[in-house]
């Protein structure tokens, strides 16, 4: 066992904590575990300087009323696996033997990410060209420019309610939905973790989903925490033809009265989207789901995502750690793809459908 432990974090982009971090790795050279831990309390932690290769991915996990973060080494740096780790097997891509794995798995984790909505144009507003106005989510999406400027905020969440209302799912979201249905009527499950938080898991079919940033069709009391679910569009009346996207468009400046308003008796609170804002912590109650899930699962496909967006990044690894097979779907290899069983690498709505298709072996009813 090989243990190490590094110090260069900076908490919040700003100023340091004391913090330690270590990881440790086992004779084969895999890794077991990668812990965080700060002195802060429910602080999100971004890591801006680790190793180069984390720009404000946040990443957090609760656990014991600590900032503890358990995570795959490999999302670590070339710090970490330069030298230290031995040669890992390539993940293989043949799709028979994975299809063997999946006749005989009885919970299945299907853990997607953006690259699942992609193919459905839906977009993440992550990069330069998906600015919204002038901004990116991460100048809009947080608790502070929602209590600055809600209206603009409404704005911006109204355009993407609309934009994913528009969208219908694809072939792996209907793929994924179909799986849950069948496997089912078998006694076997299928549970999406997902970080979309547009509805197209639930509009596929999808039963039984964690939506650990949240859902866009959601809204949550600032006053009363009441969640509801808002399919309608606009969600209120002053919202109507608001949120155009032009770089030019001048906010509406919506009087906070205006903005959506909280329908339970004698509230009237202020209602914002109940996705997680950038700064802000996961749901403690979806993660200790997810953290079950990930302990009984007995195969875990890892759907269109990068797996550098923590904390979902270390999902798999995580699951790959207890010699679970995992099978990654997605357009390129990821930081992650070495240490998982499987790659396909393609569209997950080509690669995905014959992958979850029945197997022979499978009793039709
Ligand atoms: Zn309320």
């Amino acid at each position: 066992m090989l243990n190490e432990s590094y110090c260069n974090l900076q908490l919040d982009g700003a100023h340091k904590h004391n913090t330690h971090q270590s990881w440790s790795y086992d004779g084969s050279g895999k890794f077991t575990d990668f812990h965080v831990s700060c002195c802060e309390v429910n602080r999100t932690i971004a890591f801006s300087s680790f190793g180069g290769h984390f720009t404000k991915h946040v990443m957090t996990m609760l656990l014991q009323s600590r900032a503890v973060f358990t995570l795959g080494i490999r999302m670590c740096s070339t710090h970490v696996t330069k030298g230290l780790l031995k040669d890992t097997v390539r993940p293989n891509s043949d799709l028979s033997e994975f299809r063997e794995v999946f006749s005989k798995a009885k919970h299945i984790v299907i853990i997607t990410g953006a690259g699942v909505s992609a193919e459905s144009g839906v977009p993440t507003f992550r990069g330069v060209h998906e600015k919204w106005r002038k901004w990116m989510s991460q100048d809009l999406a947080t608790p502070e420019a929602f209590s600055r400027t809600p209206s603009r905020v409404w704005e911006f969440y109204h355009y993407r309610r609309g934009l994913t209302l528009n969208k219908k799912p694809n072939a792996a979201h209907l793929a994924i939905a179909e799986c849950e249905a069948r496997l089912k009527k078998q006694g076997r499950e299928v549970v999406v973790i997902t970080q979309c938080t547009d509805d197209l898991h639930r509009r596929a079919g999808s039963k039984h989903i964690l939506q650990i940033h949240g859902n866009l069709m959601e809204t949550r009391c600032m006053s009363c925490g009441d969640v509801t679910v808002h399919a309608r569009n606009p969600i209120c009346a002053a919202l109507k033809g608001k949120g155009a996207p032009g770089p030019d468009v001048p906010d509406a400046n919506i009087p906070v009265d205006k903005l959506p308003r909280c329908e339970e008796t004698d509230c009237h609170g202020l209602l914002r989207p109940n996705t997680v804002f950038f700064g802000e912590t996961l749901d403690s109650h979806i993660l200790t789901k997810v953290e079950k899930e990930m302990e009984v699962c007995d195969l875990c496909l890892v759907v269109g995502t990068s797996s550098i967006v923590y904390p979902a990044a270390m999902f798999g690894p995580r699951i790959a750690s207890r010699g679970v097979p995992v099978a990654e779907f997605n357009t390129n290899p990821t930081p992650k793809s070495e240490y998982f069983t499987y790659h396909f690498q393609g569209q997950c709505g080509t690669t995905l459908p014959p992958a979850l298709a029945p197997h022979e072996s499978e009793v039709t009813h």
